[in-house]
């Protein structure tokens, strides 16, 4: 393994020699990893130790409409059904009116831990009367956030045990989801507690708890526009309802309840080049903000109408990280035609109720297979190698079949290319 040594130093062509000399990968496997390096320079600048570009597929979600608005929204998954799901969804929303989206706020959180802290109620007392000073020391720290009307807003102190105490900065980040200048200004704060104040600083960082830009989509749906197959909407709009009652108190559910409303959400993030780990973590501790894991969003019938309401951390940005150095992502932009960050979480968190209602409505009528199983067709006829015209042959075949898998679908093409 001596090749890599000092990996993080070779260029790309080295990188892939040492693959291909340390026999971990075959020429024609290096060959596919520079086939999938559709930009290695740009590649290079947003990772270590690069070596190729993953694919996923990118397709458009449709039927949108947010606050009088229609938008394309661009979604990355390699999960079937997902962009029919949303779409399906919006279509139903767009047919009662469209989504109503709004921004409750729009800042981001940072703390500096204290640690050893003898007297943390009057630490505590003493920290909040130098609020004024501590948020001046954050704003120097990076003062373009200030020229261009954000910067630190609020100090809070809170107590978490009786030697630690967790100093809380909330800082208005503008266009950005604000990770780097964040950490800067609480360096600065940190600094200035430790060498004034003489304090114990055991770390800081910004938090991706980030209850200071949550997210609203609403919909109201009327239950007679639901009714499917002879099944009188009203029965189908109670069901949902009973649905969202379920992810309210069994976690069990309500986990497979918001994995299908980040289904959408991650899928639009990932798309936006926005951090979605960061967007994951936010939203699966606002699940449990009150103690108990529950389903992020809830569906209730009021006067004959489906009422369903998403409320959810989204702290994405317009500009930063990976967003202004990746093309597709700036495609992307120009397909959603946002005015900004706020207007862009406002069509995530719409796309995660659309497929959210999708998701429910599947599962209280069909089923979840009977639509999965048209996409999961065409993936077992795709992963046998089938080209051109066997591929619809294959897809026809399994149609046939009560239980298609991949042992059929390989039975199938040899049948073809015999
Ligand atoms: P950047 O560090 O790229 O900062 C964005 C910069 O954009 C700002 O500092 C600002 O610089 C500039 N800018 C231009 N126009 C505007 C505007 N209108 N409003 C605000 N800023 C503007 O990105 P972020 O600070 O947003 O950080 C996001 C990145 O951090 C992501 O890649 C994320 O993965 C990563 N990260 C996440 C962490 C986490 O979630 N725990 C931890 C650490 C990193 P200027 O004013 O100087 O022009």
């Amino acid at each position: 393994m001596q090749g890599f040594e000092k990996f993080y130093r070779k260029s790309w062509a080295q990188r892939l020699a040492v693959l291909q000399e340390e026999h971990k990968l075959t020429e024609s496997q290096v060959e596919t990893l520079k086939k999938n390096a559709v930009s290695p320079e740009i590649g290079e600048t947003q990772i270590e130790n690069f070596i190729t570009q993953f694919q996923l597929p990118e397709g458009l979600a449709l039927n949108f409409v947010i606050n009088d608005q229609e938008y394309l929204v661009p979604l990355v998954t390699e999960e079937p059904s997902v962009i029919a799901g949303a779409s399906h969804g919006a279509a139903i929303v767009k047919k009662a009116g469209g989504f109503q989206a709004q921004s409750l706020k729009r800042a981001m959180r940072g703390q500096i831990l204290l640690e050893n802290v003898t007297d943390a109620a009057s630490l505590k007392t003493a920290l909040e009367g130098q609020r004024q000073e501590l948020l001046a020391v954050a704003g120097a720290a990076h003062p373009s956030i200030i020229r261009r009307g954000g910067g630190p807003v609020d100090l809070q102190v809170r107590n978490l045990a009786d030697d630690l105490l967790s100093v809380d900065l909330v800082i208005d980040t503008q266009e950005a989801m604000g990770a780097n200048m964040i950490n800067t200004m609480l360096e600065a704060v940190a600094q200035q507690l430790r060498t004034k104040e003489h304090l114990d600083v055991l770390m800081a960082i910004l938090s991706n708890y980030t209850t200071e830009c949550l997210v609203t989509a609403r919909c109201q749906i009327p239950v007679v526009n639901l009714a499917k197959n002879g099944v009188d909407g009203a029965e189908i709009a109670a069901k949902l309802a009973q649905a969202s009652r379920v992810a309210q108190l069994d976690p069990y559910r309500a986990a497979t309840h918001n994995k299908g409303i980040m289904n959408g959400i991650d899928a639009a993030v990932i798309a936006s080049g926005n951090d979605w780990r960061a967007v994951e973590a936010a939203a699966q501790a606002y699940a449990a903000k009150d103690g108990q894991y529950r389903g992020l969003s809830t569906w209730q019938v009021q006067d004959e109408q489906l009422v369903g309401e998403l409320t959810l951390p989204m702290p994405v940005g317009s500009v930063g990280g990976s967003i202004n150095i990746v093309p597709v992502v700036q495609v992307n932009s120009d397909l959603r035609q946002e005015k900004n960050a706020a207007d862009l979480a406002q069509i995530i968190v719409s796309v995660g109720l659309g497929q959210n209602l999708a998701a429910l409505y599947a599962l209280v009528t069909d089923g979840i297979q009977k639509g999965h199983m048209n996409l999961q067709i065409k993936s077992l006829a795709a992963a046998t190698g089938a080209t051109g015209t066997e591929l619809a042959q294959i897809v026809a075949a399994l149609r046939q079949l009560d239980r298609p898998d991949s042992a059929a679908a390989v039975q199938i093409l040899a049948k073809i290319r015999n």
